[in-house]
């Protein structure tokens, strides 16, 4: 499999999916009129996909012959790419289909991915996404697992409770608007005071904001380590990905340094990727490979200012250092509603209302990037 994502050559050969659904509807216009002519120009070929239905992508991704594609690429949001690496994880030769590098065009309403690889600035910008497919090299990043019911599956954004999960899930008659709906949302949302019955538990590996902040500027310093150099490495740690704290009907295992918090919330976000959605940096310290999820809470009683002011914060990343937010580094964490229903948000697609346990796995997908 090494030439899929060693040698990546000039002219690559990329399997597209474009979905006509994503966003306000306009992924197919912007691959015509901006992907494709640039995939021409820069002499790449692809076989391209218009996806039809729910689920189209992860069963393309189930079947695809990967030794034809340099790459898999979406053009929509978050949720094309959820089901993409959802279906490459169900093969049975998942250990080397999730080198298959994937990349990222954003045509949907939420486009954390390109946000957290272009920045808030260029997020959007179909064009500097389209010269990352084309020129980027694979850079590995961690996968979270879930757990939920007899289910599992895969998360790469973020999986929430509460008002943000709300926001993403509860405004699908606001699509009309874009990315805009969410901040419209969330306003609405903090103002009205809500808050969500739940147990969380979870593993923490950092508490202190502070230390957090210092590891990451740390870690920003050094190069990135491209697959290429780490796929082999990270095989032969973990030659099956099973989940090392079981799963969501496991007992918890003390020994593991399980913290059990049972109040209120008004919001609990697990994420890999620093922006969620524009305009949200809700995850200012995560980074692509640090093995670890970003798990971000706000108690219930912070009143509305202290609510206007994290959700002002949350443009800059500031909001980490508010003394009502709390955000640390997790191995893993299991969340249980305790009311009858709601909605759970996994990288902004709908999942039942029950309990779910999540755990990150080093470097599992590989992603295009400059
Ligand atoms: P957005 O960011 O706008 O939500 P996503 O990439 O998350 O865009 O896609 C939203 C949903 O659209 C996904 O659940 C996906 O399965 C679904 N989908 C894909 N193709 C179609 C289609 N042709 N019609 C309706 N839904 C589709
Ligand atoms: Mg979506």
């Amino acid at each position: 499999l090494s030439h899929v994502y060693k040698d990546i050559k000039k002219g690559r050969h990329f399997k597209v999916l474009v979905n006509p659904f994503g966003g306000q509807g306009h992924a197919k216009k912007l691959w015509e009129t901006i992907a494709e002519p640039i995939f021409k120009a820069a002499g790449c070929t692809y076989d391209l996909t218009y996806t039809t239905h729910r689920y189209h992508a992860k069963e393309i991704a189930r079947d695809l012959n990967i030794r034809l594609f340099d790459a898999v690429v979406s053009v929509s949001g978050d949720g094309v790419l959820h089901e993409v690496i959802n279906g490459l994880m169900e093969r049975p030769d998942a250990i080397a289909a999730h080198k298959l590098p994937i990349g990222a065009i954003p045509g949907g309403s939420g486009n954390a991915l390109s946000y957290s690889l272009l920045g808030e600035d260029h997020g959007s910008h179909v064009t500097n996404a389209v010269l990352g497919i084309i020129k980027g090299r694979a850079m590995p990043v961690d996968l979270c697992s879930v757990t939920q019911g007899q289910n599992r599956y895969f998360s790469f954004v973020l999986q929430s409770f509460g008002l943000v999960a709300d926001v993403d899930l509860g405004t699908e008659d606001m699509r009309w608007m874009g990315e805009a709906r969410f901040t419209v949302a969330a306003v609405g949302k903090l103002l009205s005071q809500q808050t969500y019955p739940c147990e969380i538990s979870y593993i923490p590996v950092e508490t202190n904001v502070d230390k957090i902040r210092a590891e990451y500027n740390y870690r920003r310093q050094q190069s990135v380590v491209w697959a290429d150099q780490t796929h082999d490495e990270l095989d032969q740690s973990h030659p099956t990905i099973v989940d090392r704290f079981g799963g969501v009907n496991a007992q918890l295992n003390k020994s593991d340094g399980w913290v059990t918090d049972s109040e209120d919330v008004i919001t609990a976000v697990g994420a890999k990727l620093p922006w969620i959605s524009k305009g949200m940096l809700l995850n200012p310290a995560s980074t692509p490979n640090d093995g670890l999820i970003d798990l971000i809470v706000f108690p219930k009683g912070t009143g509305r200012m202290n609510g206007i002011q994290i959700m002002l914060g949350t443009e800059t990343g500031e909001h980490i250092y508010h003394d009502k937010v709390r955000y640390m580094k997790v191995k893993a964490f299991r969340l249980t509603p305790k009311n009858e229903s709601g909605f759970i948000s996994m990288d902004g697609e709908h999942t039942p209302y029950s309990p779910y346990q999540v755990e990150a796995h080093p470097g599992l997908i590989s992603v295009l990037s400059i």
